[in-house]
């Protein structure tokens, strides 16, 4: 540790466990001090343009003035009340998000991450077959390279062969994991794996149009549509986990826009406010919330996350909504998509290149190997070029805030070629 580092990282790393890291030798964390738009501030002055906006969670950028008095007017009047009560933030919020989804996600489960917005729509989806009577349906199809969160239930959506829960894979319950089709004759497979199973299907979950963990994999809304609608045909109920694809990153408000269809279910998080606090939904159309009416508590939704409507996270979320209302992020994403498209090309022409693909605000540089060491090494080489980006597996990516000037992308794009063109040791 050298002696840029402040003191209150030497008392407190001793203590901490940090995400997605093999503690026992991953290099140590940089001490962050400030952020502002697409900008981070480390200790020792260095200034890094943040290629993934924090999980991009930032979409406005880090800071955004508009966010920030809203959720200081709501800090000060009430912080925090438990959600038994109604309060105009949720439900202003609720309302804004049932007209921003697509069509006939009427009900909003509000939930405090990502993980617990899944697991609900996990737990809708199986219990809306068992208030019907039908105990067989508790089994899901999920996508081999999906990644739908941490905890155990998500775990066991995610795949269990290339996923990064893999260690773990008999701790879970088993999922049927299938390919996502890509053309008509893995469409026809998988509507005949949905025929001869289907009676214990209680869903189908998709990150629609790209799986982002599973190394940003893209699949066209075309194929999206036609999953949807064997699902329909079936009457399987459908989820999208939109938590990275939502909020324009893919060049449409939500990713499902781009195949015309309305899911069943949408899971929603990370950039809801605007990378500001912990707050995620999942919605449901109004035949799954009128499934859970009855006489007593057993027919109900029992969840209830502590936090759930936080109203300073709604705050920060409805004046997110303002900014994507009143400022121009899709364009913003599609002029990403633009650039990222010239400024990635060059990487095509590297010998350890697979392939480059860029959807919306998302551009994937895609090697033909790589390993644990190297993916460590280009993160802190990427620190020496004054920018944050996060390769992992075998993708260099940037997934950056759709408001990131023109100078600043071309200086992440100029630096994942210069990662892309690092040799393996
Ligand atoms: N689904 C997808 C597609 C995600 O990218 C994530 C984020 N890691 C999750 C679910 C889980 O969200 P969270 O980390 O907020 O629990």
């Amino acid at each position: 540790m050298n002696s840029s580092y402040p003191s209150w990282f030497a008392q407190g790393f001793p203590h901490i466990w940090l995400p997605y890291t093999q503690m026992k030798d991953a290099p140590l964390p940089q001490p962050v001090v400030k952020t502002d738009g697409s900008r981070i501030y480390l200790a020792d002055g260095t200034e890094l343009i943040d290629g993934i906006a924090s999980w991009w969670t930032a979409c406005h950028g880090y800071n955004h003035p508009h966010i920030v008095e809203a959720m200081m007017e709501q800090v000060r009047t009430m912080p925090h009340v438990m959600f038994s009560f109604a309060h105009e933030q949720a439900y202003t919020l609720a309302d804004r998000l049932v007209k921003l989804a697509p069509e006939g996600l009427n009900r909003v489960f509000f939930t405090d991450s990502g993980s617990t917005a899944v697991e609900t729509a996990m737990k809708m989806a199986v219990q809306y077959w068992h208030n019907r009577g039908d105990k067989q349906r508790n089994k899901f199809i999920a996508f081999k390279h999906a990644y739908h969160g941490d905890t155990m239930g998500c775990m066991s959506l995610s795949d269990p062969e290339h996923g990064m829960h893999r260690a773990l894979n008999h701790h879970m319950p088993r999922q049927y994991y299938v390919d996502i089709p890509s053309d008509e004759y893995t469409l026809a497979e998988f509507a005949a794996i949905i025929e001869s199973i289907h009676k214990t299907l209680a869903g189908v979950i998709i990150e629609p149009l790209v799986q982002g963990a599973g190394g940003m994999r893209f699949h066209a809304p075309d194929i999206l549509a036609e999953i949807d609608r064997i699902c329909k045909q079936y009457t399987i109920p459908f989820i999208a986990d939109e938590i990275f694809t939502g909020f324009c990153r893919t060049g449409s408000f939500f990713a499902c826009n781009q195949a015309g269809i309305s899911p069943d279910m949408m899971c929603i998080g990370k950039a809801l406010t605007g990378g500001t606090m912990t707050l995620a939904a999942c919605l449901a159309k109004e035949y799954l919330f009128e499934g859970f009416l009855g006489e007593g508590l057993d027919q109900a939704l029992m969840s209830g996350p502590t936090y759930m409507g936080n109203p300073l996270a709604c705050a920060a979320a409805n004046a997110s909504l303002d900014l994507f209302e009143n400022e121009p992020r899709l364009d913003q994403a599609n002029a990403i998509e633009h650039q990222l498209q010239h400024l990635l090309k060059p990487c095509m022409d590297l010998p350890n290149v697979k392939e480059v693909r860029v959807m919306g605000a998302i551009g994937a540089v895609q090697l033909h190997t790589s390993n644990r060491s190297h993916i460590l090494a280009l993160r802190q080489q990427s620190v020496t070029h004054g920018v944050f980006l996060r390769p992992f597996d075998d993708v260099i990516y940037i997934a950056p805030a759709l408001t990131i000037s023109r100078d600043e992308l071309s200086t992440l794009a100029h630096s994942v070629f210069l990662l892309a063109s690092s040799p393996l040791n």
